[in-house]
Parts: C-alpha cells; structure tokens; sequence
C-alpha cells in the first residue's frame, strides 16, 4: 500500500441545489475554493442516477442509468485533480420507495436535495494513469 501524510485545511458544510448534477456541483465547488485534494461525505435525495461500473475484464466503464426518485441514503466520494481539473470520485448508495438499493460509481444524478460535508487537504493529489487497472489513480 503507499500513502502519504496530509494536513487537514478547512472545512466545509453544503447544500447541493435542486435540478444540478451531484457530482458537477462538487466540482464547481472545488474549482472555486482551489481545493486540491479533499475527503467528503453526503446524503439526500436524486430524480435520476447514472451509475458506472467497471469491468475489470474489460478495463472499461459500462453505466447503468435509472430515471426515478431515490434517496442517497450515503454517498462517499474524494476530490484529487484529473488532467488539471478536481474531478470528484463519488461513490453512492441510493434506496427506492421499498427500501431495495442501488449502489456503485455515480457518475451524475439530477439533484433533488442534498447536503455534504467537504474536507479539504493542504495538498495536491493528482490522478495518473495507472499500467495495471488502466485506471486514474494517485501515483505516491
Ligand atoms: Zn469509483
């Protein structure tokens, strides 16, 4: 495993508006208040979801879209930039009216209601692409 020592920077508390995507939000976000490495965390409410899955055969993603109301009932994600953007890697759980849940790589969903906590890192992690997943990952 590598890894490197952070400090902590500030931290944030926010309310995601209505009818914007999750994921652009957290990015706009980041790119206004120059976070470059961050950790956060949310719940709320989506109208849609695209999530995407990725085939480690295939070293490709395949999404999966479901265009219906659904409760993030927890969403983990991490801010690190990706060809000199932020790019927020967010993962989510997401439950229909029965209770039954979804869950994987969210990609973007239109948001309904939402809140975060952001912390931010007194640091910059940068995606590279990495030989083995043919992933983006953070080279230590
Ligand atoms: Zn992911």
């Amino acid at each position: 495993m590598d890894y490197r020592a952070l400090e902590g920077g500030r931290e944030f508390v926010a309310r995601l508006e209505h009818d914007r995507d999750w994921r652009g939000q957290i990015e706009s976000f980041a790119a206004e208040e120059n976070i470059e490495a961050g950790f956060f965390v949310g719940l709320g409410a989506v109208q849609d979801a695209e999530f995407y899955f990725y085939d480690q055969t295939d070293k490709e993603y395949y999404p999966a879209s479901f265009d219906e109301p659904l409760e993030v009932a927890s969403c983990v994600g991490n801010i690190s930039l990706l060809d000199d953007e932020p790019f927020a890697h967010t993962h989510a759980v997401c439950s229909r009216a029965d209770g039954t849940s979804l869950a994987g790589h969210l990609n973007s969903a239109t948001v309904f209601a939402g809140e975060l906590y952001v912390r931010e890192f007194d640091a910059t992690l940068r995606r590279a692409h990495d030989e083995t997943t043919e992933l983006d990952l953070w080279p230590f």
